[in-house]
């Protein structure tokens, strides 16, 4: 095996792993909606903490929050913490 094709079959197993324990939810309100979740290159605190509070309510309201691994309507040490 070449070690091409031994680093593509490593991230095929990486990559078979992580999203064997990611349910689909082809309802989820933050498709397309990445820019939410994701922190913004240069973002102050209170941009960082406006962008959260959208993505609350985006997950609030949302159909898939109940086996969703990732809503962030409920508090978490990183919120807790940037709210200090
Ligand atoms: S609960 Fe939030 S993170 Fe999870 S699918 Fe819904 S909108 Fe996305």
């Amino acid at each position: 095996m070449t070690p091409r094709k031994r680093e593509q079959l490593d991230w095929v197993s990486l990559l078979e792993s992580i999203l064997a324990d990611t349910p689909s939810l082809p309802e989820a309100a933050c498709i397309g909606r990445h820019d939410l979740f994701d922190e913004g290159q240069g973002e102050s605190k209170d941009e960082a903490r406006h962008r959260q509070a959208v993505a609350e309510k985006l997950c609030a309201g949302c159909p898939e929050a109940w086996r969703c691994p990732e809503r962030t309507d409920q508090p978490t040490a990183m919120t807790e913490a940037q709210a200090s």
